[in-house]
C-alpha cells in the first residue's frame, strides 16, 4: 500500500523536525499532495492517525493534505498544465510539479 508508505515519512519527518526544535508537541502538520501522485490523501490521513496513535508527540497533531495542480512545461517555451501533449508544438512536457508528496509546513510546540 502506497499511502502506508507516505504516512509513515510524514511521521518520520515530523518526530525530526520537532526534535530538531526542542518540541514537545506537533499541533499541525500540513502536506502538498500532487494531483499526479496517484495518492489518497483521506487514506493518508487515515493512516496517520493509525501510526501515532498513543504517540505523545502526536496527541493533537493534526493532518492538513492539500491537493496540488500539476504544472508543465515543454523545450518550446509553453508552460502550463497539459502533461501529455503540448498544445503548441505535440511533444511531450516535462511534469515540473504535481507528481510529489511533500510536507510543506510542521507546527509545533516548545517549551
Ligand atoms: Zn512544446
Amino acid at each position: 500500500m502506497h499511502e502506508y508508505g507516505i504516512a509513515y515519512d510524514i511521521v518520520v519527518t515530523s518526530r525530526k523536525a520537532a526534535l530538531d526544535n526542542n518540541a514537545t508537541e506537533i499541533t499541525h502538520i500540513y502536506v502538498d499532495v500532487g494531483e499526479l501522485s496517484i495518492i489518497n490523501p483521506d487514506q493518508v490521513e487515515f493512516l496517520f492517525s493509525a501510526i501515532v496513535e498513543g504517540d505523545p508527540l502526536f496527541q493533537n497533531a493534526k493532518l492538513t493534505c492539500t491537493k496540488v495542480h500539476p504544472e508543465t512545461r515543454c523545450s518550446c517555451g509553453y508552460a502550463g498544465d497539459e502533461i501529455y501533449v503540448c498544445p503548441k508544438c505535440g511533444q511531450l512536457p516535462e511534469i515540473v510539479r504535481g507528481k510529489e508528496v511533500v510536507v510543506t509546513r510542521i507546527e509545533v510546540e516548545a517549551d
